[in-house]
């Protein structure tokens, strides 16, 4: 490793560290060693962000960073696991030391937000004109066999969201030009694409009570897809429950509801609680201050029917994110 990496190493990622007692050897060997607690699964997933894929390339250094640790985070609360550390590799094209010191506050602040640290990575240069690529290896605990798995739904169990749907696609169109709505509304949609709040708390909250999960990555109709063939169930889903936020509904789309079901980068989670814990799930998720929205119902036939608030069956033709499609 030349001394440049090393330094940045040492500036951006190493210097700017909280620590957790679980720690026992961080950044700075071959290996970071770890203490898992006992009694409990470690919970592990990565994510990775490439330049103009997952994010366009003039977004803000902040809110890469920022986006990076959030999506990672976000997979945690879906398993209903608390995040502690994780790890970092990076390709960067140059060593600009302001894009680097505006990456790592961006990552840093929401690290700190939940006590993750960061335990290792990797910094290497990428040839000329190759995207910036940031991968971000994220692990948690969950107690032994209370994770929020994709599998667990069965027919009768009610079909919940958190937040708001279609935010973050109404804001890729903003920046895209497309859409131009006032400048508040255009900052708060942005917002909701660049930062993207990870809900751990919620997941956290919904151990013991919901019989699945997932986070919103992908577009509702995508991932909710997900849990119901990993359940072997399908749903019944009443389009005019999709929860939309003032912001998106001030767009005045038509259709309003395709976008908000199919589009991704909403990182809000999607769950399915029996109907005799769903009083308890309210109370603990009003309790956080976390909004959730009853969309629809799991069912023995396995496909998603759309419905309308007269009872019509509508067809989705937009449909979730896949990159290889
Ligand atoms: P090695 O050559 O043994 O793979 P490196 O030289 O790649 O080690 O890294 C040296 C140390 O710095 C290791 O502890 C590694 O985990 C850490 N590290 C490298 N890049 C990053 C990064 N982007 N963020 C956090 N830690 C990093
Ligand atoms: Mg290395």
């Amino acid at each position: 490793m030349s001394s440049s990496e090393f330094e940045i190493i040492r500036r951006y990622f190493t210097d700017q560290q909280s620590s957790r007692a679980d720690v026992s050897l961080g950044i700075g060997d071959d290996a970071a060693l770890l203490r898992p607690p006992e009694g409990q699964s470690l919970a592990v997933s990565t994510d990775t962000l490439v330049s103009g894929v997952h994010f366009p390339i003039d977004t803000t250094p902040e809110a890469i960073g920022h986006k990076a640790l959030a999506v990672n985070l976000s997979d945690m609360a879906a398993m209903g696991a608390e995040p502690a550390w994780f790890t970092l590799a990076i390709t960067l094209p140059d060593s600009n030391e302001n894009w680097l010191t505006h990456f790592s506050q961006g990552l840093f602040a929401l690290a700190c937000e939940h006590n993750v640290q960061l335990v290792g990575g990797d910094t290497t240069h990428s040839p000329p004109h190759a995207p910036l690529s940031i991968t971000i290896h994220i692990m948690g605990f969950v107690p032994e066999g209370q994770a929020l798995t994709r599998s667990g739904a069965v027919a009768g169990d009610r079909i919940y969201v958190t937040g708001t749907l279609g935010d973050a696609a109404a804001g890729l169109q903003v920046k895209q030009g497309k859409l131009k709505p006032t400048v508040s509304v255009a900052k708060k949609l942005l917002g909701k694409l660049e930062q993207p709040t990870p809900q751990i708390a919620a997941g956290l909250a919904l151990r013991g009570l919901a019989n699945a999960a997932i986070d919103i990555s992908d577009g509702l109709n995508a991932d909710l897809g997900h849990v119901l063939t990993a359940s072997k169930v399908g749903a019944d889903i009443n389009i005019d429950k999709i929860p939309l936020s003032d912001n998106f509904q001030s767009l005045k789309l038509t259709d309003d509801w395709q976008l908000a079901a199919s589009a991704g980068d909403d990182y809000e989670l999607c769950f399915t609680v029996p109907e005799v814990h769903e009083k308890e799930m309210r109370h603990r998720l009003d309790t956080l201050g976390c909004a959730v929205t009853k969309i629809g119902i799991v069912s023995k036939q396995k496909d998603v029917r759309w419905i309308d608030g007269a009872g019509k069956e509508c067809e989705l033709s937009l449909t979730g994110y896949d990159h290889f499609l």
